[in-house]
């Protein structure tokens, strides 16, 4: 496929085997409508945000798993509505339940970037509001997309990732 917009979606699991979900899901992604997968991160350990931050039962955050994260690069011709709805599709499939924000999940699929486009609704934010806040999003997003910049603020990921301060620990996985 030449022509479609170049868009890149952060995956995360921390239950079950979050290493095995993430990879299903990237082959759930290899084959989604009006798509091609070009590149996919490394996959990455990292600290879950303590379910203080979020909304929901104030429940202890060491009761929270570690997750594994990843990031992926497609070219697509779908609507970002559209691609949203399939990657909500692929959460469905994988047996995601919706609980409350910040709750433990099977997979989590963030269309982060989608080109350059910049869209506020009401159901979809894009680039993902938390993408320049995100060790997690930021360190597996780089090796994929370091020069792209971010239509808001203008700064490449590379850059926005140098001036973070999230302390959280990410490390990456090597793998066999
Ligand atoms: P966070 O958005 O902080 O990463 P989360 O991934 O846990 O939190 P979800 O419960 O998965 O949040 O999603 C809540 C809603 O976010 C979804 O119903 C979806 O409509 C909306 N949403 C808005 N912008 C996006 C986006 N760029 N990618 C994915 N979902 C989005
Ligand atoms: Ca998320
Ligand atoms: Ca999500």
């Amino acid at each position: 496929m030449q022509d479609g917009i170049l868009a890149y979606i952060s995956i995360g699991s921390n239950t079950g085997d979050p290493l095995q979900n993430c990879r299903e899901a990237i082959g759930r992604l290899s084959r989604a409508a009006e798509s091609v997968l070009l590149s996919v991160s490394s996959f990455y350990r990292t600290e879950p945000v303590p379910v203080a931050d979020a909304e929901g039962p104030p429940e202890a955050p060491e009761k929270q798993n570690w997750f594994v994260n990843a990031a992926v690069e497609i070219r697509t011709t779908l609507l970002p509505r559209d691609l949203l709805s399939a990657m909500q599709d692929i959460e469905q499939a994988m047996g995601r339940v919706r609980t409350y924000r910040g709750a433990p999940r099977v997979i989590d699929l963030d269309l982060l970037l989608y080109g350059q486009n910049i869209i506020r609704e009401a159901d979809l934010t894009v680039p993902h509001p938390e993408l320049h806040k995100r060790l997690f999003v930021l360190a597996p997003l780089c090796e994929i997309a370091s020069y792209v910049l971010h239509p808001v603020f203008g700064v490449s990921m590379r850059g926005l990732k140098d001036r973070l301060e999230d302390f959280r620990t990410v490390e990456r996985l090597t793998l066999k």
